[in-house]
C-alpha cells in the first residue's frame, strides 16, 4: 500500500464481475451517494476515491471500475496489479452472472497478488421476487473459498457501505 501526505494510507480496490451486475452503481452509491436506473457504460477504466476512517487512521480508497464486457480479453494485468482487494459482484436476478463467478475469481487469483482480499457481493437484493440465485448457494460458494458474502442494493442502499467497509477492514488487517 502507498503512503500519501493527506491520508495515512492509500488502498486500491477493484470491481469485478459481469457487465450489468451493478458495479458502477455500487461505486457511485458508495462514493457519491448517487444512483441512476439508466445504465451508463463504463468506458475503459475509471476510478473514484473516498476517504474512510479505520482505527483512527485516514485511508484513501481508490476504487477502480471497468466495463465487464472486456472480460478475459483486454483488461490489462494493470487493472489487477497492485489491487489490495476486490468486490466480486454478481446479479441476484441473473443466474448466469453467478455461474460466471469462477472465471472472475480465477482472473483475480491469477493477476492480483495472492494476498488480494475478496468479498462476494450479490447485488439487486431490492428485487426479491425476481431472484434467481438462492442465498444458500451463494453463501456456500463463498464459504468454499473462505471469503465473506453479502447481499446489497445500490438502488435502496442496503449493505453498500457495509460491503466496502468490510473489505477495507480486511485489507487493513492484512497489511497494517
Ligand atoms: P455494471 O455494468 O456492472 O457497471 O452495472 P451498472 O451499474 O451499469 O448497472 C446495470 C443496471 O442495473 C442499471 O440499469 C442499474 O440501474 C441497475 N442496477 C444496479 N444496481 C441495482 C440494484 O441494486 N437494484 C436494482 N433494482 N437495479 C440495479
Ligand atoms: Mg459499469
Amino acid at each position: 500500500m502507498a503512503q500519501s501526505s493527506s491520508s495515512d494510507y492509500i488502498f486500491k480496490i477493484i470491481l469485478t464481475g459481469d457487465s450489468g451486475v451493478g458495479k458502477s452503481s455500487l461505486l457511485s452509491r458508495f462514493t457519491r451517494n448517487e444512483f441512476s436506473l439508466e445504465s451508463r457504460s463504463t468506458i475503459g477504466v475509471e476510478f473514484s476515491t473516498k476517504e474512510v476512517q479505520v482505527d483512527g487512521k485516514t485511508i484513501k480508497v481508490e476504487i477502480w471500475d471497468t466495463a465487464g464486457q472486456e472480460r478475459f480479453m483486454t483488461i490489462t494485468k494493470h487493472y489487477y496489479r497492485t489491487a489490495l482487494g476486490t468486490l466480486l459482484v454478481f446479479d441476484l436476478l441473473k443466474a448466469s452472472t453467478f455461474q460466471n463467478l469462477n472465471q472472475w475469481y480465477n482472473e483475480v487469483r491469477a493477476n492480483a497478488g495472492i494476498e488480494c482480499s475478496i468479498i462476494l457481493v450479490g447485488n439487486k437484493v431490492d428485487q426479491r421476487h425476481k431472484r434467481e440465485v438462492l442465498y444458500e448457494n451463494a453463501k456456500r460458494y463463498a464459504d468454499e473459498r473462505n471469503i465473506p458474502y453479502i447481499e446489497t442494493s445500490a438502488l435502496d442502499t442496503t449493505n453498500v457501505e457495509q460491503a466496502f467497509r468490510s473489505l477495507i477492514a480486511d485489507i487493513y488487517r492484512n497489511w497494517i
